[in-house]
């Protein structure tokens, strides 16, 4: 980013909403590091001394020269746009030039800067309507330190609003935290009261970096997919692709009982986007259990003409275009994320000696993966076989990673499921079942998921379609009086696989066994079943090593 700042024209003023964007500690610290991200810092030292009402940002950017330090706090000065045509460009977190404006009003603010190649650095106090009042050099490395003090001294009325230092700190991590997730090169160092508080380690993807904020959570238990799209349809700009990255808990390892990690960023920034939010979770429906959350993190590059930021001042809410083709991409990310595939099954491979099995399996079986390929399901079937059933329940499976124990009542319940989904079909029956002593209530349930039924004479109904998966069995009649009982469609539809799915104790061939594995993989939600339990259980072959001991020297000299 060139770094000349200007005034920007009256005309785009008016175009940015006015309002005031500091209003906290956290929103400071929000600020001051998006500057630093800005200026191309790969290392951001955050100290918060709440008690003192001050935040200091130190960063390695690229700094400002005397020039431009003099400018930075003037009144809609910036360096990132300078007309109305960049507004629909906007690559940068600021871009409105006012957060060190009003920091003059709110707080003592201070700069020491140097810039990257320059060999001087200044010291900028700055006064009055954020003119230099205090200009002399500085010892410093180069890059920028930022010192905002005693915030809101001159309106006591605004430190009486806040919350405690306990729960303004936690803001502050909370913003350091999304913003990490959205840039998660970058090193971070937070202090507080002079103390080392916490820190974030630089990594080059999502998954490895998430585990920091959430300790239970482990990198073995999300998924990352990374998508290149091409622009909606619509976009007048054709040259600029579009990048997704997703990151998701697997629903058999981690949920929450809040959806505080379903957590949407656009171009660098954490935002609120509730119609991305939803798509998400619905996404992610009857793979959980009962009021359960998935973890996702999803940020969205962009070209900047498909955004407006202008939806308020601190730029957490946004107008996108075309929602609805990016809805359409982030359900076939997540649904790449949680099949079982050939790719995935290969992310999880830790030690050379499972890639060599691998690279085995497939120079045998040679499959190719494509995600886009429908026949998906073809290349990764051979990856999964049948060997062995345990207790009349489960599938003792093999791949070319490890074990699998598959439960196999509920694998066969969500291939049911999904198959009831995607084709939720009726059937005429003859003649009509008849069910006894129903309540109106139980009545309208049956016909709103489509039966078609009436009064057959003194506390009699005669039932005259049933779901298609039903028609055969003996406990028809039962099956129906269950699905009277209440729920949606998805409910009754939970419940017909239920019903019709294999019972466990049921003793099964293999090739009984291998078909069902066959089936299971080619669905979308593989990893649970419609009420959220784990299908399967994994023994990965790394596991196995690491439980023997393989790498044990002895285990050598036995040329194991
Ligand atoms: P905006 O970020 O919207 O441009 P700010 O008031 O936050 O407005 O910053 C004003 C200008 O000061 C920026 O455009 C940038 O040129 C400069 N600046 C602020 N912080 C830094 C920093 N940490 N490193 C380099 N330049 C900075
Ligand atoms: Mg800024």
């Amino acid at each position: 980013m060139s770094s000349t700042i200007q005034a920007l024209p009256t005309e785009v003023v008016y175009l940015i909403t006015a309002g005031e964007v500091i209003d906290s500690l956290a929103s400071v610290v929000r600020e001051l590091v998006e500057n630093s991200l800005d200026a191309g810092a790969t290392r951001i030292v955050v100290s918060v001394w709440p008690q003192q009402w001050r935040v200091r940002v130190a960063d390695n950017g690229c700094g400002m020269d005397l020039d431009d330090l003099q400018k930075a706090a003037a009144t809609h000065s910036t360096s990132k746009i300078y007309s109305c045509a960049d507004l629909w460009k906007i690559t940068s977190l600021g871009f409105r030039g006012e957060a060190l404006h009003s920091l003059t009003n709110l707080a003592d603010l201070e700069i020491l800067s140097r810039p990257a190649g320059g060999d001087l650095g200044w010291r900028v106090v700055y006064g009055e309507a954020g003119k230099a009042s205090q200009v002399e050099i500085a010892a410093i490395a180069p890059g920028t330190v930022v010192t905002v003090s005693n915030l809101f001294a001159n309106c006591a009325a605004r430190r009486q609003g806040l919350p405690t230092v306990a729960q303004q700190m936690k803001a502050v991590q909370a913003a350091i935290q999304q913003i990490a997730l959205c840039h998660p090169h970058v090193t971070w160092q937070v202090w507080q009261n002079g103390r080392e508080w916490f820190t974030i380690c630089p990594s080059t993807t999502i998954k490895q970096l998430l585990p920091q904020f959430l300790p239970q959570v482990k990198e073995a238990d999300l998924q990352e997919v990374k998508l290149k799209l091409s622009n909606p349809p619509n976009s007048e700009l054709k040259t600029e692709n579009s990048a997704l990255t997703l990151v998701v808990g697997l629903p058999d390892r981690c949920h929450r009982h809040r959806p505080d990690w379903v957590r949407v960023a656009i171009n660098g920034r954490m935002v609120k986007s509730p119609e991305l939010e939803q798509t998400i979770l619905v996404a992610f429906h009857k793979t959980l259990p009962r009021d359960r959350y998935p973890i996702c993190f999803l940020h969205l590059a962009i070209c900047p003409d498909h955004i407006n930021w202008n939806r308020n001042p601190a730029k957490t809410e946004i107008y996108l275009n075309e929602v609805n083709y990016w809805q359409e991409q982030i359900n076939q990310a997540i649904d790449q994320a949680l099949r079982i595939n050939s790719a995935n099954l290969k992310e999880a491979v830790h030690t050379t000696r499972v890639s060599k099995l691998i690279k085995a399996a497939e120079a045998k079986s040679g499959y190719n993966f494509n995600p886009k390929n429908t026949d998906e399901g073809d290349n990764t079937q051979h990856s999964l076989k049948a060997v062995a059933q345990v207790s009349n329940t489960y599938m003792v499976v093999e791949h070319p990673e490890g074990v699998w124990l598959v439960e196999q009542h509920i694998a066969h319940e969500r291939v049911l499921y999904e198959q009831l989904c995607d084709n939720w079909q009726l059937i005429p029956v003859e003649p009509a079942i008849i069910l006894y002593q129903l309540s109106p209530a139980q009545v309208s349930q049956l016909q709103r998921i489509g039966l078609d039924i009436e009064p057959f004479g003194e506390q009699l109904w005669a039932v005259r379609n049933v779901p298609a998966m039903l028609q055969q069995r003996d406990d028809c009649a039962d099956a129906i009086l269950e699905l009277s009982l209440g729920g949606d469609l998805q409910a009754a539809q939970v419940a017909v696989a239920c019903r019709s799915a294999i019972r466990n104790g049921t003793p099964m061939n293999l090739q009984q066994m291998q078909k069902l594995l066959d089936d299971w993989q080619r669905t979308r939600n593989p990893r649970t079943c419609p009420h959220g339990r784990p299908i399967y259980l994994s023994l990965e072959e790394s596991a196995l090593a690491r439980f023997f001991r393989r790498n044990w020297v002895i285990g050598k000299s036995h040329g194991i």
